[in-house]
Protein backbone atom coordinates (compact mmCIF):
# COMPACT_ATOMS: atom_id res chain seq x y z
CA UNK A 1 0.00 0.00 0.00
CA UNK A 2 1.42 3.17 -0.87
CA UNK A 3 2.05 5.79 1.61
CA UNK A 4 0.47 3.93 4.24
CA UNK A 5 0.05 5.26 7.55
CA UNK A 6 -0.38 3.92 10.96
CA UNK A 7 -3.82 4.79 12.36
CA UNK A 8 -2.41 4.82 16.33
CA UNK A 9 -5.39 4.21 17.56
CA UNK A 10 -6.98 7.15 16.38
CA UNK A 11 -9.90 5.59 15.11
CA UNK A 12 -12.69 5.52 12.46
CA UNK A 13 -15.94 7.58 13.18
CA UNK A 14 -18.48 8.97 10.56
CA UNK A 15 -19.53 12.28 9.91
CA UNK A 16 -22.97 13.41 8.59
CA UNK A 17 -24.10 16.54 7.86
CA UNK A 18 -27.65 18.16 7.48
CA UNK A 19 -27.51 21.61 6.32
CA UNK A 20 -30.93 23.24 7.23
CA UNK A 21 -32.06 25.58 9.58
CA UNK A 22 -34.92 27.08 10.46
CA UNK A 23 -33.23 30.75 10.45
CA UNK A 24 -29.40 31.75 9.75
CA UNK A 25 -27.79 33.07 13.09
CA UNK A 26 -25.82 36.58 12.29
CA UNK A 27 -22.73 35.09 13.39
CA UNK A 28 -22.90 31.58 11.62
CA UNK A 29 -20.29 30.65 8.89
CA UNK A 30 -21.26 27.12 8.75
CA UNK A 31 -22.84 25.44 5.79
CA UNK A 32 -26.56 26.21 6.88
CA UNK A 33 -29.19 26.72 4.65
CA UNK A 34 -33.08 28.14 5.11
CA UNK A 35 -35.87 26.99 2.73
CA UNK A 36 -39.15 28.02 2.63
CA UNK A 37 -40.38 24.24 1.67
CA UNK A 38 -40.35 21.38 2.45
CA UNK A 39 -37.35 18.82 2.54
CA UNK A 40 -37.69 15.65 0.95
CA UNK A 41 -36.02 13.46 3.18
CA UNK A 42 -36.03 10.07 1.66
CA UNK A 43 -34.59 11.67 -0.98
CA UNK A 44 -31.81 12.83 1.13
CA UNK A 45 -31.96 9.35 2.58
CA UNK A 46 -31.04 7.66 -0.47
CA UNK A 47 -28.44 10.07 -1.53
CA UNK A 48 -26.60 9.52 2.07
CA UNK A 49 -26.86 5.72 0.78
CA UNK A 50 -24.85 6.11 -1.99
CA UNK A 51 -22.36 8.42 -0.30
CA UNK A 52 -22.15 5.86 2.71
CA UNK A 53 -21.63 3.40 -0.32
CA UNK A 54 -18.91 5.51 -1.92
CA UNK A 55 -17.17 5.55 1.13
CA UNK A 56 -17.02 2.49 1.89
CA UNK A 57 -15.72 1.55 -1.38
CA UNK A 58 -12.72 3.31 -0.31
CA UNK A 59 -12.25 2.14 3.24
CA UNK A 60 -13.59 -0.76 3.75
CA UNK A 61 -13.41 -2.88 6.76
CA UNK A 62 -13.58 -0.22 9.03
CA UNK A 63 -15.18 -0.12 12.52
CA UNK A 64 -17.16 3.17 13.46
CA UNK A 65 -16.16 4.50 16.74
CA UNK A 66 -18.35 7.49 16.61
CA UNK A 67 -20.46 8.77 14.12
CA UNK A 68 -21.67 12.28 14.75
CA UNK A 69 -24.65 14.26 12.88
CA UNK A 70 -23.74 17.99 12.76
CA UNK A 71 -24.99 20.59 10.56
CA UNK A 72 -27.44 23.05 10.22
CA UNK A 73 -29.65 21.59 12.11
CA UNK A 74 -30.13 18.29 12.47
CA UNK A 75 -32.84 18.32 15.02
CA UNK A 76 -34.94 19.32 11.99
CA UNK A 77 -34.16 15.61 10.79
CA UNK A 78 -37.24 13.19 10.99
CA UNK A 79 -36.04 10.71 13.80
CA UNK A 80 -37.19 7.84 11.36
CA UNK A 81 -34.47 9.72 8.67
CA UNK A 82 -31.67 9.59 11.14
CA UNK A 83 -32.82 5.82 11.96
CA UNK A 84 -32.75 5.29 8.38
CA UNK A 85 -28.92 6.61 7.95
CA UNK A 86 -27.32 4.96 11.05
CA UNK A 87 -29.21 1.80 9.45
CA UNK A 88 -26.88 2.84 6.36
CA UNK A 89 -23.45 3.40 7.59
CA UNK A 90 -24.39 -0.07 9.87
CA UNK A 91 -24.56 -1.76 6.18
CA UNK A 92 -21.56 -0.79 4.87
CA UNK A 93 -19.06 -0.56 8.34
CA UNK A 94 -18.98 -2.77 11.69
CA UNK A 95 -20.32 0.00 14.31
CA UNK A 96 -18.41 -0.58 17.82
CA UNK A 97 -20.72 -1.84 20.41
CA UNK A 98 -19.92 1.28 22.55
CA UNK A 99 -20.58 3.43 19.68
CA UNK A 100 -20.77 7.18 20.45
CA UNK A 101 -23.51 8.23 18.40
CA UNK A 102 -23.89 12.07 19.11
CA UNK A 103 -26.44 14.51 17.36
CA UNK A 104 -26.72 18.49 17.38
CA UNK A 105 -29.45 20.19 18.29
CA UNK A 106 -31.61 23.09 18.70
CA UNK A 107 -32.78 23.62 22.30
CA UNK A 108 -36.59 24.52 21.10
CA UNK A 109 -39.43 22.91 22.66
CA UNK A 110 -40.59 21.36 19.72
CA UNK A 111 -36.84 19.81 18.77
CA UNK A 112 -37.01 18.42 22.60
CA UNK A 113 -40.14 16.25 21.99
CA UNK A 114 -38.02 14.79 19.26
CA UNK A 115 -35.51 13.31 21.51
CA UNK A 116 -36.79 10.12 22.68
CA UNK A 117 -37.30 9.51 18.72
CA UNK A 118 -33.82 10.13 18.46
CA UNK A 119 -32.64 7.68 21.47
CA UNK A 120 -35.48 5.04 19.77
CA UNK A 121 -33.31 5.27 16.38
CA UNK A 122 -29.72 4.71 18.08
CA UNK A 123 -28.72 8.11 19.05
CA UNK A 124 -26.55 7.99 22.34
CA UNK A 125 -25.47 11.22 23.01
CA UNK A 126 -26.89 15.24 22.05
CA UNK A 127 -25.26 18.25 21.72
CA UNK A 128 -27.59 21.56 22.74
CA UNK A 129 -26.37 24.74 20.78
CA UNK A 130 -27.69 26.45 23.88
CA UNK A 131 -24.94 29.52 23.13
CA UNK A 132 -26.40 31.73 26.02
CA UNK A 133 -28.15 31.65 29.19
CA UNK A 134 -30.47 35.25 29.29
CA UNK A 135 -32.96 36.08 26.67
CA UNK A 136 -30.85 40.10 25.44
CA UNK A 137 -27.98 38.14 24.18
CA UNK A 138 -29.99 35.12 23.31
CA UNK A 139 -31.57 37.65 21.27
CA UNK A 140 -28.53 39.55 19.85
CA UNK A 141 -27.79 36.23 18.76
CA UNK A 142 -30.50 35.48 16.72
CA UNK A 143 -31.25 32.67 18.47
CA UNK A 144 -34.96 31.13 18.22
CA UNK A 145 -35.14 29.89 21.73
CA UNK A 146 -35.38 31.37 25.01
CA UNK A 147 -32.76 30.83 27.95
CA UNK A 148 -35.89 28.82 30.40
CA UNK A 149 -36.77 26.81 26.68
CA UNK A 150 -33.13 25.96 26.55
CA UNK A 151 -33.07 24.20 30.14
CA UNK A 152 -36.23 22.61 29.59
CA UNK A 153 -34.48 20.93 26.45
CA UNK A 154 -31.49 20.43 28.56
CA UNK A 155 -33.48 18.14 31.34
CA UNK A 156 -35.11 16.42 28.69
CA UNK A 157 -31.64 15.86 27.42
CA UNK A 158 -29.92 14.51 30.42
CA UNK A 159 -32.84 12.71 31.53
CA UNK A 160 -33.31 10.52 28.24
CA UNK A 161 -29.65 10.11 27.51
CA UNK A 162 -26.49 9.25 29.50
CA UNK A 163 -24.27 11.55 27.58
CA UNK A 164 -25.31 15.14 26.36
CA UNK A 165 -23.58 18.39 26.22
CA UNK A 166 -24.59 21.79 25.86
CA UNK A 167 -22.42 25.21 23.98
CA UNK A 168 -22.33 28.36 25.04
CA UNK A 169 -20.55 31.03 23.00
CA UNK A 170 -18.51 33.86 25.21
CA UNK A 171 -16.59 37.40 24.16
CA UNK A 172 -20.59 38.73 23.19
CA UNK A 173 -20.97 42.57 22.69
CA UNK A 174 -20.92 44.17 25.94
CA UNK A 175 -19.83 41.19 27.66
CA UNK A 176 -17.72 41.61 30.94
CA UNK A 177 -15.64 38.76 32.64
CA UNK A 178 -17.87 39.44 35.91
CA UNK A 179 -21.01 38.59 34.18
CA UNK A 180 -19.47 35.93 32.13
CA UNK A 181 -18.02 34.21 35.30
CA UNK A 182 -22.13 34.37 36.80
CA UNK A 183 -23.37 33.03 33.44
CA UNK A 184 -20.90 30.10 33.49
CA UNK A 185 -21.17 29.15 37.37
CA UNK A 186 -25.48 29.18 36.72
CA UNK A 187 -24.60 27.20 33.30
CA UNK A 188 -22.39 24.35 35.52
CA UNK A 189 -25.84 23.73 37.76
CA UNK A 190 -27.13 22.67 34.64
CA UNK A 191 -24.67 21.38 32.78
CA UNK A 192 -24.12 17.91 32.01
CA UNK A 193 -20.76 16.26 31.68
CA UNK A 194 -19.29 18.33 28.73
CA UNK A 195 -19.55 22.08 28.08
CA UNK A 196 -18.26 23.93 24.62
CA UNK A 197 -17.10 27.16 25.58
CA UNK A 198 -16.81 29.09 22.14
CA UNK A 199 -15.11 32.40 22.09
CA UNK A 200 -17.45 34.74 19.40
CA UNK A 201 -15.21 35.36 16.72
CA UNK A 202 -16.79 37.23 13.69
CA UNK A 203 -16.28 35.52 10.43
CA UNK A 204 -16.64 36.73 7.28
CA UNK A 205 -19.78 37.34 5.13
CA UNK A 206 -21.48 37.00 8.11
CA UNK A 207 -23.99 40.02 9.03
CA UNK A 208 -22.52 40.15 12.50
CA UNK A 209 -19.40 41.28 10.01
CA UNK A 210 -21.07 43.87 8.40
CA UNK A 211 -22.49 45.57 11.78
CA UNK A 212 -18.98 45.09 13.17
CA UNK A 213 -17.67 47.10 9.70
CA UNK A 214 -20.53 49.49 9.94
CA UNK A 215 -19.84 50.06 13.15
CA UNK A 216 -23.20 49.07 14.68
CA UNK A 217 -21.65 46.42 16.62
CA UNK A 218 -18.75 45.91 18.92
CA UNK A 219 -17.28 43.00 20.50
CA UNK A 220 -14.83 42.97 23.54
CA UNK A 221 -11.06 44.37 22.99
CA UNK A 222 -8.60 41.81 23.26
CA UNK A 223 -7.71 42.56 26.68
CA UNK A 224 -11.28 41.65 27.57
CA UNK A 225 -11.15 38.94 25.61
CA UNK A 226 -8.11 37.25 27.34
CA UNK A 227 -9.86 38.12 30.86
CA UNK A 228 -12.82 36.32 29.28
CA UNK A 229 -10.57 33.36 28.63
CA UNK A 230 -8.86 33.39 32.10
CA UNK A 231 -12.42 33.29 33.70
CA UNK A 232 -13.38 30.50 31.29
CA UNK A 233 -10.27 28.39 32.45
CA UNK A 234 -10.16 29.36 36.34
CA UNK A 235 -14.17 28.42 36.48
CA UNK A 236 -14.23 25.22 34.68
CA UNK A 237 -10.97 24.17 36.57
CA UNK A 238 -12.11 24.74 39.67
CA UNK A 239 -15.42 22.72 38.26
CA UNK A 240 -13.86 19.66 37.61
CA UNK A 241 -14.19 20.11 34.06
CA UNK A 242 -10.89 21.11 32.64
CA UNK A 243 -10.08 22.30 29.19
CA UNK A 244 -9.32 18.93 26.95
CA UNK A 245 -9.48 20.87 23.86
CA UNK A 246 -9.43 24.90 23.26
CA UNK A 247 -12.73 25.12 23.53
CA UNK A 248 -14.18 22.13 24.91
CA UNK A 249 -14.56 21.28 28.67
CA UNK A 250 -15.48 17.48 29.66
CA UNK A 251 -15.47 15.68 33.32
CA UNK A 252 -12.14 12.73 32.75
CA UNK A 253 -13.62 10.22 30.63
CA UNK A 254 -16.67 12.77 29.17
CA UNK A 255 -14.69 13.79 26.33
CA UNK A 256 -16.42 13.95 22.86
CA UNK A 257 -14.89 10.99 20.78
CA UNK A 258 -16.05 11.76 17.78
CA UNK A 259 -13.68 15.35 17.76
CA UNK A 260 -11.26 13.06 19.33
CA UNK A 261 -10.69 11.28 16.03
CA UNK A 262 -10.63 14.87 14.37
CA UNK A 263 -7.83 15.99 17.07
CA UNK A 264 -5.68 13.11 17.02
CA UNK A 265 -5.57 12.94 13.47
CA UNK A 266 -7.63 9.60 13.11
CA UNK A 267 -9.76 9.14 9.99
CA UNK A 268 -13.11 9.63 9.10
CA UNK A 269 -15.84 9.69 6.47
CA UNK A 270 -17.95 12.91 5.66
CA UNK A 271 -20.99 12.63 4.08
CA UNK A 272 -23.43 15.08 3.43
CA UNK A 273 -23.47 18.79 1.67
CA UNK A 274 -20.55 20.58 2.84
CA UNK A 275 -19.12 17.52 4.55
CA UNK A 276 -14.92 16.96 5.12
CA UNK A 277 -13.50 13.75 5.44
CA UNK A 278 -9.45 12.09 5.79
CA UNK A 279 -9.47 8.99 4.91
CA UNK A 280 -6.85 6.28 4.09
CA UNK A 281 -7.40 4.62 0.76
CA UNK A 282 -5.83 1.76 -0.19
CA UNK A 283 -3.16 2.15 -3.15
CA UNK A 284 -3.15 5.82 -2.83
CA UNK A 285 -2.85 6.79 1.08
CA UNK A 286 -4.08 9.59 3.17
CA UNK A 287 -6.59 11.98 1.36
CA UNK A 288 -8.31 14.96 1.85
CA UNK A 289 -12.31 15.15 0.69
CA UNK A 290 -15.51 17.70 0.86
CA UNK A 291 -18.23 17.89 -1.12
CA UNK A 292 -20.48 19.76 -2.90
CA UNK A 293 -21.70 22.42 -0.20
CA UNK A 294 -25.09 23.48 -2.30
CA UNK A 295 -27.97 21.14 -0.83
CA UNK A 296 -29.97 20.83 -3.87
CA UNK A 297 -26.96 20.93 -6.30
CA UNK A 298 -25.37 17.93 -3.78
CA UNK A 299 -28.05 15.89 -4.32
CA UNK A 300 -28.07 16.15 -8.11
CA UNK A 301 -24.70 15.38 -8.48
CA UNK A 302 -24.91 12.10 -6.10
CA UNK A 303 -27.89 10.78 -7.86
CA UNK A 304 -25.96 11.11 -10.81
CA UNK A 305 -21.97 10.17 -9.73
CA UNK A 306 -22.91 8.38 -6.95
CA UNK A 307 -21.23 10.76 -4.56
CA UNK A 308 -21.02 14.33 -3.93
CA UNK A 309 -17.36 14.97 -3.92
CA UNK A 310 -15.68 17.72 -5.31
CA UNK A 311 -11.87 17.47 -3.73
CA UNK A 312 -10.71 14.17 -2.93
CA UNK A 313 -6.74 14.99 -2.75
CA UNK A 314 -3.91 13.39 -2.08
CA UNK A 315 -2.03 14.96 1.04
CA UNK A 316 1.77 14.63 1.32
CA UNK A 317 3.92 13.89 3.91
CA UNK A 318 4.69 17.68 4.82
CA UNK A 319 0.71 18.00 4.63
CA UNK A 320 -0.03 15.45 6.98
CA UNK A 321 2.46 16.58 9.73
CA UNK A 322 0.82 19.99 9.71
CA UNK A 323 -3.01 19.24 9.66
CA UNK A 324 -1.70 16.75 12.36
CA UNK A 325 -0.12 19.50 14.42
CA UNK A 326 -2.69 22.00 13.73
CA UNK A 327 -5.25 19.38 15.11
CA UNK A 328 -3.01 17.93 17.87
CA UNK A 329 -1.77 20.99 19.69
CA UNK A 330 -5.45 22.08 20.31
CA UNK A 331 -5.69 19.11 23.13
CA UNK A 332 -4.49 19.72 26.21
CA UNK A 333 -2.46 16.11 25.67
CA UNK A 334 -0.32 17.53 22.95
CA UNK A 335 0.82 15.43 20.04
CA UNK A 336 3.36 12.33 20.32
CA UNK A 337 6.96 13.71 18.31
CA UNK A 338 7.67 10.01 17.33
CA UNK A 339 3.59 9.92 14.82
CA UNK A 340 4.73 13.63 13.48
CA UNK A 341 7.56 12.01 12.26
CA UNK A 342 6.39 9.01 11.36
CA UNK A 343 3.74 11.39 9.48
CA UNK A 344 5.49 13.70 8.13
CA UNK A 345 8.86 12.03 7.10
CA UNK A 346 10.69 14.21 9.22
CA UNK A 347 11.57 15.32 12.88
CA UNK A 348 10.25 18.09 14.66
CA UNK A 349 12.45 20.95 14.63
CA UNK A 350 14.51 20.84 17.92
CA UNK A 351 15.73 24.25 17.43
CA UNK A 352 12.46 25.69 16.95
CA UNK A 353 10.70 23.02 19.78
CA UNK A 354 13.63 24.81 22.39
CA UNK A 355 12.90 28.25 21.78
CA UNK A 356 9.06 27.61 22.01
CA UNK A 357 9.86 25.69 25.59
CA UNK A 358 11.92 29.13 26.48
CA UNK A 359 9.11 30.94 25.96
CA UNK A 360 6.55 29.52 28.21
CA UNK A 361 4.36 28.73 25.18
CA UNK A 362 5.21 24.55 25.23
CA UNK A 363 6.04 21.70 26.85
CA UNK A 364 6.99 18.22 27.44
CA UNK A 365 4.78 16.00 28.93
CA UNK A 366 5.39 13.06 31.18
CA UNK A 367 4.84 10.89 28.27
CA UNK A 368 6.96 12.84 25.87
CA UNK A 369 4.12 14.57 24.45
CA UNK A 370 4.61 18.63 23.02
CA UNK A 371 1.76 20.30 24.16
CA UNK A 372 0.43 24.39 24.91
CA UNK A 373 1.03 25.70 28.08
CA UNK A 374 -2.02 27.71 29.73
CA UNK A 375 0.83 30.73 28.31
CA UNK A 376 0.50 29.20 24.67
CA UNK A 377 -3.24 28.42 24.31
CA UNK A 378 -4.67 31.76 24.00
CA UNK A 379 -2.01 32.16 21.22
CA UNK A 380 -2.52 28.98 19.67
CA UNK A 381 -2.30 30.11 16.46
CA UNK A 382 1.30 31.74 16.60
CA UNK A 383 2.63 28.78 18.59
CA UNK A 384 1.73 26.41 15.69
CA UNK A 385 2.75 28.39 12.94
CA UNK A 386 6.04 28.42 14.80
CA UNK A 387 6.58 25.01 15.31
CA UNK A 388 5.30 23.66 12.19
CA UNK A 389 7.49 26.09 9.98
S1 LIG B 1 -28.52 27.06 14.13
FE1 LIG B 1 -26.30 26.65 14.06
S2 LIG B 1 -25.85 26.08 11.94
FE2 LIG B 1 -27.90 27.01 11.96
S3 LIG B 1 -27.52 29.15 11.43
FE3 LIG B 1 -27.55 29.03 13.67
S4 LIG B 1 -25.37 28.69 14.27
FE4 LIG B 1 -25.55 28.28 12.06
Amino acid sequence: MANAQPLFDAGFGVYVHWPFCLSKCPYCDFNSHVRATGIDEDRYVAAFRAELAHRAALAPGRTARSIFFGGGTPSLMRPRTVGAILDAIASQWSVAPDCEITLEANPTSVEADRFAGYKAAGVNRVSLGVQAMNDADLKTLGRMHTAEEAMRAVSVATSLFDRASFDLIYARPGQTPAQWRDELREALTRAPEHLSLYQLTIEHDTMFQKLVEAGRMTTPDAETGRALWDVTQETMNAAGMPAYEVSNHARPGAESRHNLIYWRYGEYAGVGPGAHGRLIVEGRGRVAQSTEKHPEMWLTVVEADGHGLIEDELLSAEEQGDEMLVMGLRLAEGVDPARFEALAGRKLDQRRVAALIEEGMIEVSPSGNVRATPEGFPVLNAVVADLAA
